[in-house]
Formats: C-alpha cells, sequence, structure tokens
C-alpha cells in the first residue's frame, strides 16, 4: 500500500515517514499544499494523511479541489487539539477521518488499516482466502493456522492482493502501489515477487491473466 503524507513540521514528517514505512507502506511526502494537491491527482495513494495547517495552499482548500476533481482516495486530516471547527470543516470537505495533534503513532495506524479496507469493503482487519490468512494488525500471514515467513516485499504485495481477492490486478498496478515516488520501479522485479510468493502460497492461488496481470483466488 502507498501513502501520500503531507506535513510541513519537518521533524513530524520524517518521524511520521519513518513509522509507516516501518508499518510496510511506501509512501511519499509534500510539505506544501500546492505539491500536496499536484500528487494526490496525479498518483493513485491508497490513503492520505493530510495536516490542515500549510504553507503555499492550506489542507482544507487541498481537499476541497481533490474532491471536486473526483480524486476519491481516503483522506484522514490531521488537525490542531480542541479545534472542533477545523474537523467539522474537514469532514465536510470529504475527510474521511481524523485526528488531532498530538496523537499516538498506534492510533494512526489503526485509523489507516480502517480506511485502506473499508475502502475495498472488507470490515474486518482479518483478511482472508481460502486457507491463507492476513492479520493487517500485526503484519503476520499464516496458512491453515501455520504461519507463513514472509518478507517486507512478500508481504506488501500478499497485502495488496489480500485486499483485492478474485480481482484481476495489473504488473502496472502493483508497482504504483507497492512502491514510493522516487522507488527504483522495475516490473521485472514484481514478475520475481510474485514468482516468490506463489512457492510460498498453497498451489494455484495466484493466477496469471495473460497479458492483463495477477488474480489471488482461493483454490479450488
Ligand atoms: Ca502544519
Amino acid at each position: 500500500m502507498r501513502l501520500l503524507l503531507v506535513e510541513d513540521d519537518a521533524l513530524l514528517r520524517a518521524q511520521l515517514g519513518s513509522a509507516l514505512q516501518a508499518a510496510g507502506y511506501a509512501v511519499d511526502t509534500a510539505d506544501n499544499g500546492r505539491d500536496a494537491e499536484h500528487l494526490g491527482q496525479t498518483e493513485p495513494y491508497d490513503a492520505i494523511v493530510l495536516d490542515l495547517g500549510l504553507p503555499v495552499l492550506d489542507g482544507l482548500t487541498v481537499l476541497q479541489r481533490w474532491r471536486a476533481a473526483a480524486v476519491a482516495t481516503p483522506v484522514l486530516i490531521l488537525t490542531a487539539r480542541d479545534s472542533w471547527h477545523d474537523k467539522v470543516a474537514g469532514i465536510d470537505a470529504g475527510a474521511d477521518d481524523y485526528l488531532a495533534k498530538p496523537f499516538h503513532t498506534e492510533e494512526l495506524l489503526a485509523r489507516l488499516r480502517a480506511l485502506i479496507r473499508r475502502a475495498q469493503g472488507m470490515a474486518s482487519p482479518l483478511l482472508s482466502c481460502g486457507p491463507v490468512t492476513l492479520d493487517t494488525r500485526t503484519g503476520r500471514a499464516s496458512v491453515a493456522g501455520m504461519a507463513l515467513p514472509l518478507t517486507a516485499h512478500e508481504y506488501r504485495l500478499l497485502a495488496y492482493l489480500m485486499h483485492r481477492p478474485g480481482q484481476v490486478v495489473s504488473r502496472t498496478e502493483i508497482n504504483e502501489h507497492l512502491y514510493a515516488q522516487d522507488a527504483d520501479r522495475d516490473s521485472n522485479t514484481i514478475e520475481v515477487f510474485v514468482a516468490r510468493l506463489r512457492r510460498k502460497l498453497p498451489a494455484g492461488m495466484i493466477e496469471t491473466v495473460r497479458g492483463l496481470g495477477y488474480r489471488l483466488a482461493a483454490p479450488a
């Protein structure tokens, strides 16, 4: 999953960026409203964390412009403490959730997990497909109750597919959602990761749909 983190406070941006990366997200950052508006409109993020007090263009205006441009990405806004007015204005402008500063990183992570799975129509943090289960809270996967050891890349790939069971996912889409903007992207790498993950999963779970991409399905 790939996130956009918009925060002008350099220290907070660095801290949150590291925490989000440690939680397995690919993270792009912006430190002002104009860059945020552009990135949010042009890159396919799975969720956006948006501070409201931003230089150049304020967060509320950025959010309104995204929604006016039909950007449907889930957005969590960061508001000043006790500013109920910001929360109301943010939700009215199309925010999906909010957190008042200061907050615990764990709460941000939990809210992001919920936003991302709800965007895919999933109610539970425990995803399953056939015998494979993935706990998005702990980042652990299992097959028929047995722990499935995965590298960070394999976990990201499996999590992306598990949020979209039965859907065809192209290599380009995987590339765009698993890597940050400044990452070295190579679709051959995706093939390698798919092949490795496939060997760890029950036979036939990752289908190749010729010319289109991959599909995760429960084994027959
Ligand atoms: Ca700010």
